[in-house]
């Protein structure tokens, strides 16, 4: 893989930020762009921006042909069994609440969900929507190497367990969770698999079928793509018994004053105009992917991951959070130096050109569970380099140095 290469492609890392060259290492949040898919965006507003779906004009079938090309490359990127299998969403957080809304509130007062203690708030507040339905639920643990305690799963399921809901990577400890086991577990006990690949599917190659889970959401930006598109994978049979999510216009096939007969899936998902200029572009963003090849893309930031393990666990008063051993979890470090706000350390490496994340992580109930208010996050991409974590290095000796440690 030639980075080098593929930081050209990348306009916004020619920026220099507070007179420094940029350092961008914030990919958890959200990741940079390249060229081909901001040209995407702009091709079609300027050449063929119309509706989908309904006008029978030339530009209305142009769009909508894009559109649902789009729909085929995620697809065949997870290996979907089919097109069908994938709705547009807004991002993660909408495609799970999808699930909470068409598939959790039909389940019965007294049957339970089980999520996890190191889930991003996406994957625990939905879930606590449905206490109010009288839905219990629980949460499995983690072990002190910041890796899931898998044998929970078996002591919480009872003969209510109607749902499995949890992170294939966690966005604060990089963890990789082993997924084909849950998925295991679940089926086995007859109960359905929600897997949030937010921090998976743009880093390495995923299989829905493989994971055989019944869900999956993933989002658009954190995976070279525009914000306001996200995915949810799910198995056919599910979405075709799945009530509507929202109502209106395009996820219909007949409407009389009190009646309405709902499109197929997966258009009875997907109601009102959808976000179609940033779907278009975002198949530019797996064309892009699958070019470079995501197994070349695991490769290079696991590299990044041991690189960065080895150097950050030099630094006295430095501590990282989650597994240490590097093949146990993907290029997302958080961490904290000893006595220092999060905060102050993320913004000395600002001064630097380095961009980091630091707060809670959206994640709080894990940051209670490690004891902690906050940390700092340094998380890599396809775009990044040794030379990023030298400098990454460097700046953290700085903070230190600023408060005397
Ligand atoms: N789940 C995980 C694991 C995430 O990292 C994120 C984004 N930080 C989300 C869910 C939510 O993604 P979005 O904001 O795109 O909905």
């Amino acid at each position: 893989m030639n980075t080098n290469k593929i930081r050209r492609d990348f306009p916004i890392l020619k920026r220099r930020v507070n007179g420094k060259p940029l350092i961008y290492l914030d990919n958890a949040a959200t990741s940079q762009k390249p060229e081909a898919v901001i040209d995407a965006l702009t091709t079609y507003y300027k050449k063929y921006n119309a509706n989908v779906h309904r006008g029978i004009h030339k530009l209305s079938e142009e769009a909508t042909q894009a559109y649902e090309e789009t729909r085929k490359k995620i697809s065949k990127f997870i290996n979907a069994k089919s097109e069908k299998e994938i709705i547009f969403t807004k991002n993660t957080t909408e495609a799970i609440n999808l699930v909470m809304y068409s598939f959790g509130m039909q389940l019965e007062p007294g049957d339970e969900v089980i999520s996890s203690v190191m889930e991003h708030h996406s994957n625990i507040v939905p879930w606590q929507f449905l206490q109010n339905f009288g839905i219990k639920l629980k949460f499995v643990d983690i072990n002190e190497d910041g890796t899931l305690k898998i044998e929970d799963y078996e002591k919480l399921i009872t003969p209510h367990t109607k749902l499995i809901a949890v992170t294939h990577v966690s966005n604060v400890l990089g963890t990789i969770n082993p997924i084909k086991e849950i998925s295991r577990i679940a089926h086995k006990n007859n109960i359905l698999l929600l897997v949030d690949a937010a921090q998976s599917v743009p880093h390495m190659e995923v299989d829905v079928q493989e994971i055989d889970c019944d869900f999956m959401a993933f989002s658009s930006h954190k995976m070279l793509g525009p914000t306001g598109v996200g995915v949810l994978y799910a198995k056919r049979e599910l979405l075709e018994r799945m009530k509507p999510f929202l109502y209106g216009g395009d996820m219909i096939r007949e409407v009389s004053l009190y009646e309405t007969k709902y499109n197929e899936v997966p258009w009875k998902f997907e109601a009102g105009t959808p976000n179609i200029a940033d779907v278009i572009a975002f198949g530019a963003a797996i064309e892009y992917l699958e070019k470079i090849g995501m197994k070349n893309i695991e490769k290079h930031e696991r590299e990044l991951t041991k690189y960065a393990l080895k150097k950050l666990s030099k630094i006295k008063n430095l501590e990282i959070y989650g597994p240490k051993n590097p093949n146990q979890r993907i290029g997302v470090i958080s961490f904290n130096l000893k006595n220092i706000h999060p905060h102050d350390v993320a913004s000395i490496l600002d001064q630097e050109g380095i961009a980091i994340r630091s707060g809670h992580l959206c994640a709080q109930p894990l940051m209670k569970r490690l004891n902690i208010q906050a940390a700092a996050r340094a998380s890599f991409y396809l775009y990044n380099t040794k030379k990023d974590i030298d400098k990454l290095v460097q700046a953290l000796l700085k903070v230190k140095k600023v408060f005397k440690q």
